[in-house]
């Protein structure tokens, strides 16, 4: 397969994830389960795997909202909303059940109101918010077995040791496989430009990861052969100006699409549909649920996480000087609490270690983003003339 075949399929999985789900139910006779998902999914992807279910990743859409409205509170943010009004009209017939990271507020109030609205068994995973208590890797070794006992029951498949094992290596080698990516796009931002890269990803949450993979291995081996993973390979422009970004997610696609139009260069991100969803690497120590626990309790820090080891404007300006970036780039959804409640902060650590910041607040829905084009004009331009001194 070459890298067009590739990105092909890519974008065809963004455009209709229900096909190669359905292709998969046909093929395996297995059952799916819709994963609702934001920042990052802290979600037991590995268990839901090794019980012979195929996690699918429910990110909501560029829809009107409409049935939503009478069970939901317009003020809540468009990725719940978006994500209940495709359940209430039956996009999500295909799942079989739904899982629930508990990662905001909002995600939390949905799974009550998608529970008692939608007639498929739903399974609720209580990730901790605060990481740094002696007591939180007991906690969740106790939570993964449990939520294991009823993805078990609900699959009439056992998890053996082995099979969550295997589960755990393929999971690791894919996101590794997408960490070269980045680190090649870090280098070369022309290989996959921000909307490319976003449906890299996307479409990695409704593939099932075996096919992911050999998709991942055809755009790996055509920047090989095409000599792009070597250093400083294709330069910035000098009217480009080199960002990061950070947030929830760049969509819809028309506001990612915008970023290279209007003149930036994707350095890479640290998005909750980016590289935080593929910064994990799972132990390998012998015990696997342990592992899993470990592993997700070292999730870099993010809105919906506090880790105060780790702080996430440090982290941010690490990122930003690692990969040289000039700017950072926040898209917070609207109504997103955690996102809103980091900004501030954010900003004041960004722009003191003299990194300019830029907060977009975007919303999915069919409608056109507002004023998002001339406010990354005018952050390039402020940019451009603090490269000039
Ligand atoms: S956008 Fe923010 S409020 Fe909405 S589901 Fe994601 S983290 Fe929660």
């Amino acid at each position: 397969m070459n890298r067009n075949e590739a990105l092909e399929k890519i974008t065809g999985a963004v455009r209709n994830p229900l096909k190669p789900v359905e292709a998969w139910k046909s093929r395996s006779g297995g059952k799916v389960v819709g994963v609702v998902s934001c920042m990052p999914p802290f979600a037991p992807e590995e268990l839901i795997h090794a019980a012979g279910l195929l996690p699918v990743g429910i990110w909501g859409g560029d829809v009107p909202v409409s049935l939503a409205d009478a069970k939901m509170q317009s003020f809540a943010c468009s990725v719940a909303r978006t994500s209940l009004e495709l359940a209430l009209k039956g996009v999500f017939s295909p799942c079989d059940g739904f899982v629930f990271p508990f990662c905001c507020d909002a995600f939390q109030n949905l799974s009550e109101v998608w529970k008692l609205s939608i007639d498929r068994p739903c399974f609720q995973f209580v990730f901790p918010k605060k990481v740094d208590r002696g007591s939180v890797r007991t906690y969740l070794e106790k939570e993964l077995l449990r939520v294991q006992g009823e993805l078990e029951a609900f699959s009439g498949q056992a998890v053996t040791a082995a099979k969550l094992r295997e589960s755990i290596r393929l999971y690791n080698e894919h996101r590794r496989r997408l960490r070269k990516l980045d680190e090649i796009r870090a280098r070369d931002p022309g290989f996959l430009t921000a909307v490319r890269m976003m449906e890299v990803v996307l479409s990695s949450t409704f593939l099932p990861k075996e096919e992911h993979l050999v998709l991942l291995e055809a755009l790996l081996a055509d920047a090989e052969g095409s000599g792009r993973t070597g250093k400083g390979r294709g330069g910035t422009a000098d009217r480009q100006v080199r960002v990061l970004l950070t947030g929830v997610m760049p969509r819809p696609a028309t506001v990612a699409a915008m970023l290279e139009e209007v003149g930036f260069q994707v350095l890479g991100d640290d998005l909750g549909l980016g590289s935080l969803f593929y910064s994990l690497e799972i132990p390998d120590s012998g015990n696997p649920l342990r592992d899993l626990a470990d592993g997700y309790l070292a999730y870099p820090p993010c809105s919906t996480l506090h880790n105060p080891a780790e702080q996430r404007s440090a982290s941010l300006i690490r990122r930003v000087r690692a990969v040289g970036a000039e700017g950072l780039l926040i898209f917070a959804t609207k109504f997103c609490e955690p996102e809103f409640f980091d900004y501030p902060y954010l900003k004041e650590d960004l722009e003191q270690a003299g990194v300019p910041v830029l907060l977009l607040e975007t919303e999915l829905g069919p409608g056109e983003p507002g004023q998002i084009r001339t406010r990354l004009e005018a952050f390039l331009e402020t940019v451009r003339g603090k490269r000039n001194g």
